[in-house]
């Protein structure tokens, strides 16, 4: 099915072009658009524009941001000395959303994988690794018109990518890179879902458990 105005079918072509919109559902936006009232569709299109134009990244973490440094970052709440290693910022807002990490973040902005052409260069694991460095000169901080410094230097890095081979391949790369450095390095655990039964996990996940066990 085609429109027969010209504008329709040009939205519904810039729809198809996002992630998980194929055609039909690109047609049902548009039909959308169309009946939404001009001052909605005005805030929609100044919202796209202003992603572009204003979000840049936390030159410390690399998180997406309007202010650099980012407000995790410069927080007097947040312990700087924990630093949580992910790979998109996305995982910072799941890992926000538990309200139990009171750490910063380093967003690597992809893992290594080689089949996709993205080795270790692609990402921000120089920046991490510089990260181990930032020791701060206490009569810099927070002085204004001086360069950002974190208030301890980094005691952990908590490698939080995700539970599959990249994921994994990139945190081994990482923990061998930051070995020679006087840092603690760990990996989330992962186990069994909260609530999962023991009968109905896949190996990968019961081994993982079991590797992963602590002392109680
Ligand atoms: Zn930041």
């Amino acid at each position: 099915m085609q429109f027969t105005s010209e504008s329709v079918e040009a939205l519904v072509e810039q729809f198809t072009k996002l992630p998980t919109i194929g055609r039909k559902t690109a047609q049902r936006l548009a039909a959308y658009v169309l009946k939404m009232p001009r001052e909605e569709v005005v805030e929609i299109a100044k919202a796209l524009v202003a992603v572009k134009d204003r979000v840049k990244y936390c030159s410390v973490c690399f998180n997406v941001t309007d202010h650099d440094p980012c407000s995790i970052c410069t927080s007097s709440k947040r312990d700087s000395s924990i630093v949580c290693v992910v790979e998109e910022p996305n995982d910072v807002l799941a890992l926000e959303r538990t309200n139990e990490y009171r750490g910063v973040y380093h967003v690597l902005g992809g893992v290594i994988s080689p089949l996709d052409g993205v080795g270790p260069d692609d990402l921000r694991i120089r920046e991490l690794i510089a990260r181990t460095q930032a020791a701060p000169a206490s009569d810099q901080i927070n002085e204004p018109g001086t360069a950002y410094q974190p208030t301890a230097p980094v005691k952990e890095f908590i490698l939080a990518m995700n539970p599959n081979v990249e994921g994994d391949t990139t945190a081994y790369y990482i923990g061998q890179l930051l070995k020679p450095f006087n840092v603690q390095v760990t990996r989330i655990a992962r186990g069994l879902p909260i609530g999962g039964d023991l009968e109905y996990a896949d190996e990968a996940t019961l081994s993982r458990a079991l590797e992963g066990r602590i002392n109680l």
